[in-house]
């Protein structure tokens, strides 16, 4: 393996430890302190954008993509959903500039590059191995990829195939991590029914399931649960009645067990949901109806 490639290597195998742990995004502080390669460390990216550590002699290594520090965070809409790929802008210093030459010869030498996308201040959502599939000096934008081996799809056979699905999944991930930052935010990051607020324990619940063409990305369809409440509401053990009282299944309340049972589920039998502040962000009553009378058909 050249130079160029191993120092490529060494960054992805380090990204995938970050993005393990950093399931709403990884944040700048973690990507400042850089990879491991041989004696030294290595920077991931840099302020301007498009970036090669000086180590290396290819294409760039990275680009990114900032959020504006103002204004709305920006979501999956960016993306159209007949495109298979992103579309990044070159510096805006001409496209003889150095910068803009380590995009072209990325472009030229089909490297494999890192794409931060930042989806929040200081926050980056990472996709890797990327690859630039179209360049256009003249209006300065390139169409950025994502690779295969970035979603574990390596199954899939034809390469035309396989772009479509992978953008499909990046898609589909960025609406779910889009869902999840909007439920979460909506109550304070914290459990509905226990107010647990570890945040890697908790996830963002759809009353009506994601496949059901109303289940949408909305907060009025989500609730923000921890793990244990999350499956036990997906499993019907447990159920939240449209005026927000968390019922147990009569299976578990009978049932007697350690302190799991006892106080983590039995104990919330009979008592409310803690609801967002803002009104607009409350669960859907129609949806939870529906959902509960599933709840109460199968318990
Ligand atoms: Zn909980």
């Amino acid at each position: 393996m050249d130079l160029d490639s191993a120092i490529r290597a060494a960054a992805f195998e380090r990204l995938a430890e970050l993005v393990r742990y950093c399931p709403d995004g990884v944040p700048a502080a973690e990507i400042k302190s850089g990879f491991i390669f041989g004696d030294g460390i290595l920077p991931f990216r840099s302020q301007q954008g498009i970036f090669r550590p000086k180590e290396m002699t290819g294409g760039a290594l990275s680009i990114s993509t900032v959020v504006p520090t103002s204004g709305p965070p920006r979501y999956d809409d960016e993306i159209a959903s007949d495109e298979n790929f992103f579309v990044y802008r070159y510096r805006d210093n001409g496209p003889q500039s150095f910068d803009n030459q380590l995009l072209r010869k990325a472009y030229r030498d089909q490297s494999p590059i890192i794409y931060f996308r930042g989806i929040a201040p200081a926050l980056y959502d990472v996709f890797w191995p990327c690859f630039i599939t179209n360049d256009d000096p003249v209006s300065g934008l390139i169409h950025v990829e994502v690779g295969v081996a970035a979603l574990d799809l390596a199954e899939l056979k034809s390469p035309a195939v396989e772009r479509k699905y992978v953008m499909r999944a990046v898609r589909q991930r960025l609406h779910q991590q889009q869902f999840r930052r909007m439920v979460l935010r909506a109550y304070r990051e914290r459990c509905t029914i226990c107010r647990l607020r570890e945040t890697r324990l908790l996830q963002a619940a759809h009353i009506l399931p994601d496949r059901d063409e109303r289940g949408l990305a909305e907060v009025p369809n989500g609730l923000s649960l921890c793990s244990i409440h999350h499956g036990a509401f997906d499993a019907n053990l447990l159920g939240i009645s449209p005026d927000f009282a968390v019922q147990l299944s009569p299976r578990l309340l009978e049932d007697h067990d350690g302190p799991m049972l006892e106080q983590g589920l039995k104990a919330f039998h009979g008592t409310h949901i803690n609801l967002p502040q803002r009104e607009a962000d409350h669960p859907s009553r129609d949806y939870l109806e529906e959902r509960y009378a599933a709840f109460r058909s199968v318990a």
